[in-house]
């Protein structure tokens, strides 16, 4: 794993792209920054904080390789759940309300396992 130098949870101030869902942060919207160490190389690696939150939540941490959880593995992930859970037979697909950008499901995940608890 990388080391995490520091987190820090800024407002955005210019636009920039989750590294994890690769949609847009929008200016004004509070995101995570996290500085990492790899190799010698230092990096900063930018997510929504739903993004980073549900990657928590659904454990896609627990089984990464050890240069972290990368934004393939969280899309990967996020499309497992909603298959897993909210596929319609009659469809053969995931429900329409579901068929939604990364960004939205990550947000739409958390709520639903807010829900549940
Ligand atoms: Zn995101």
């Amino acid at each position: 794993m990388p080391t995490i130098l520091r987190e820090t949870y800024p407002t955005a101030k210019k636009e920039h792209r989750c590294e994890f869902c690769c949609e847009k942060i929008a200016i004004g919207q509070k995101y995570v920054r996290q500085t990492n160490v790899y190799d010698g190389t230092i990096d900063d690696f930018v997510t929504h904080q739903e993004c980073k939150e549900v990657a928590h939540e659904l454990r896609m941490y627990d089984d990464c390789d050890d240069l972290g959880l990368d934004g393939e593995s969280f899309r990967e992930n996020l499309n497992a759940y909603v298959y897993a859970n909210h596929y319609d037979e009659h469809t053969d697909d995931v429900y329409t309300s579901w068929q939604l950008n990364h960004y939205e499901i990550a947000k739409k995940v958390l709520k639903e396992l807010k829900t549940e608890n």
